[in-house]
């Protein structure tokens, strides 16, 4: 027999025809998990010929009394070595359903792969000894099927035997039970009482519990809603590809819940728009009476409409009568695997199917480590816990909320190009909002002059109140919020264009600075001075201290930093760092004109971060460059013309070119070097105590 379940095993199951219920066994370890898996596989006759007379005979020899748990290590040992999921999955029969039991023994692991959907539960057993009682891994368990938003939930009060089946014993844990499955929220579809070892109460109702006049173990597992099949959930297809073929745009996915025929009107998200099915393709073409008319979940499918509509890839297809929202906000449970905790304003790539756009941690709520399962007030949430997040995103993403789709209601997270989270999605857009603008009251009153750790603690708070005002109102609210001098350090670039003109047309207090190198292109300088003469305002040059300049130039030469990384790196110092620092100076916050996307460096950027002990804000972190650019265009800002022969950023002339279409933005920075080392001292070289000992003498 295979205990063991892949995906492929259980598709073909539900195809049998008969409900399919995914049940999670729960409880203590000593509280006889095993004993009930063994018994119920016997009851229902799922073991193989002479497994049980062989096990028997084996403890028999072995001086050894026979236990239930024996048969599950004997048949652990023999499982199909193919499996992928991390959770044993035991099948057998009752009288109308296909069980598969699921064996969570590690719960943080069961609490991963049910979150980012490597498994799934519709309903759970928890398992209770009867003379230990609702202990603490009890309620653990309980708070995790909670978390989970399992509803269907049976408890089997076991070790009855032990208690010579005393009713009364029974009742009081169940009044305990009920009680704490109610506080989370839980109702128990059914509480039994029984001996697994001796299979009082597991298929049959024996004369020890012949009181108790609810149903068995096998009844209520009999009578578990099963999850709906996928096709009789709305239409939801991801758009994998769009093809030209002849004259016709073809688009290709995946049906992955509902179903779709000819002539169907459908309705594509997140734009919206409508149009009807016009053909079903087929390859190789068959003759006209086998051209497909209708296809079901599952399938994948090439589709034509019936007009020329925008349709790209990550659009989802969806049913018009319950279409996919477009969301710009949503609230998701996740799981979080990255070493880095997640924090409030940590920008992310978020993916819901095939579509994905960057995101802004908004708020963290209800953190938890699945060693404890309690709740906390972390406002991060470290790796392998789970948490309640809040995204804003930078535009609208097609989705679902889990509990009405849960293929569609999933989302994975990158960080830094790599997967760091999977989620289920709890709500979205306005749902969502109220509970951000209870964060955005508790930032009231943000004063900077603090110690490190309260002023990260700040810094997320403030980017939390900050995530979904418009760029021009965040530097408002900043400069409302921070006790002090703020600089905005400016290269030209044409976000710094941009963040130059919100702030002169504000009129807001903030100093504007820029870091004269003595190489900038003559592009830039032509810039600087237009761009003073536009708004009106002077912009504060900071140049390289002439000592060390001429000590640099004497050991690396003019063109040193061509030479090595270490001369690059002390050039960067001298040209950039120090004046930097002089800058900041005495400064409480620190305005920059990065956004998240311009290289795997940056997808970490905060809206609001910590750095050089200042409190430091990007308010184009989640825009893209096109975003930025038709802005540029649209107010006659002027730009860089460097940009329009292929510059993407600003900086040193012998340091910068022109990227080739396709390259990435920061490709044209310091191109000789590799890409996780294309930044300089001013944007990761971590010089916290220099700057942060300045601003502290000052105050003393
Ligand atoms: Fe020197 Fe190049 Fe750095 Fe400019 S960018 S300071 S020239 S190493």
């Amino acid at each position: 027999m295979n205990v063991s379940v892949t995906e492929k095993a259980l598709q073909q199951r539900a195809a049998s025809g008969r409900p399919l219920v995914r049940v999670v066994i729960v409880g203590h370890v000593d509280h006889g998990k095993s004993t009930l898996i063994g018994r119920l596989l016997h009851e229902t006759g799922s073991l193989p010929d002479g497994k049980l007379e062989a096990l028997k005979a084996v403890s028999s020899r072995r001086g050894m009394p026979f236990q239930w748990s024996f048969l599950l290590d004997a048949l652990q040992t023999e499982r199909d070595q193919g499996i992928t999921l991390d959770t044993s999955q035991i099948r057998f029969r009752t009288a109308s359903r296909d069980i598969v039991l699921i064996d969570a023994p590690g719960h943080a692991e069961f609490l991963r792969n049910m979150i980012t959907g490597a498994s799934q539960a519709d309903a759970a057993l928890l398992i209770i000894d009867v003379a230990d009682g609702v202990r603490d891994q009890t309620r653990r368990h309980g708070y995790l099927l909670h978390l989970l938003g399992i509803s269907q939930v049976a408890v089997v009060i076991n070790k009855m035997d032990r208690v010579g089946f005393d009713e009364c014993r029974f009742h009081e844990i169940e009044a305990e039970i009920v009680d704490h499955l109610s506080s989370l929220g839980l109702t128990a579809t059914a509480i039994i009482p029984i001996s697994a070892r001796h299979g009082d109460g597991v298929a049959r109702h024996t004369a020890p519990v012949a009181w108790h006049s609810g149903p068995t173990v096998l009844e209520v597992l009999d009578r578990f809603a099963p999850a709906r099949p996928a096709a009789e959930l709305a239409l939801r297809i991801p758009v994998q590809a769009v093809y030209k073929f002849d004259d016709r745009r073809i688009i290709a996915g995946r049906i992955e819940t509902g179903r779709i025929a000819v002539g169907d009107e459908i309705v594509i998200m997140p734009r919206a728009t409508r149009a009807r099915v016009e053909t079903i393709e087929a390859w190789p073409v068959p003759d006209e009476s086998r051209v497909p008319r209708k296809a079901d979940a599952g399938q994948s499918v090439g589709l034509t409409l019936d007009r020329a509509a925008f349709v790209d890839r990550g659009d989802l297809i969806s049913a018009v009568d319950t279409p996919a929202k477009a969301v710009r906000r949503l609230r998701a449970r996740v799981f979080w695997l990255h070493e880095t905790p997640l924090a409030v304003g940590t920008v992310i790539n978020v993916r819901a199917g095939m579509s994905e756009c960057l995101g802004t941690i908004a708020l963290i709520d209800n953190a938890v480590d699945p060693g404890e399962l309690s709740a906390s007030n972390l406002t991060s949430i470290a790796q392998n816990h789970v948490g309640e997040i809040e995204i804003a995103l930078s535009q609208p993403l097609a989705a679902d909320i889990y509990a009405l789709n849960p293929r569609t209601g999933r989302i994975v997270l990158d960080l830094a190009g790599r997967i760091a989270g999977g989620g289920l999605v709890l709500a979205t857009d306005s749902a969502a909002g109220q509970v951000a603008q209870s964060a955005v009251a508790q930032s009231e009153a943000i004063v900077v002059d603090l110690p490190r750790d309260d002023l990260a603690a700040r810094a997320g708070r403030l980017g939390a109140a900050l995530i979904d005002l418009s760029p021009a109102d965040r530097l408002a609210r900043f400069r409302d919020e921070v006790d002090g001098g703020i600089v905005f350090t400016t290269s030209f670039g044409l976000e710094d264009q941009v963040i130059t003109h919100w702030l002169s047309e504000s009129g807001l207090d903030i100093e504007i600075a820029t870091l004269d190198t003595g190489r900038l292109f003559p592009e830039t300088y032509q810039l600087w001075v237009e761009t003073e003469h536009r708004y009106g305002r002077s912009i504060r040059a900071l140049y390289p201290q002439h000592t060390s300049l001429e000590a640099l130039v004497d050991k690396h030469g003019i063109n040193g930093f061509y030479e090595s990384r270490e001369a690059r790196t002390a050039c960067c110092q001298i040209r950039k760092v120090e004046p930097l620092n002089r800058a900041l100076a005495g400064a409480a916050g620190w305005v920059v004109g990065l956004r998240a996307d311009q290289s795997r460096h940056r997808h970490a950027t905060g809206l609001v971060a910590v750095d050089r002990g200042l409190l430091k804000l990007s308010p184009l972190v989640d825009w893209t460059r096109e975003a930025v650019h038709d802005f540029a265009t649209a107010n006659a800002i002027p730009i860089n013309p460097l940009h329009a022969k292929g510059f993407a950023s600003i900086g040193c002339a012998p340091c910068t070119r022109a990227i080739a279409p396709g390259e990435p933005e920061r490709a044209g920075r310091w191109w000789w070097e590799q890409e996780d080392q294309k930044e300089c001292g001013l944007h990761i070289t971590t010089v916290d105590g220099a700057p942060w000992r300045v601003r502290a003498a000052r105050r003393s």
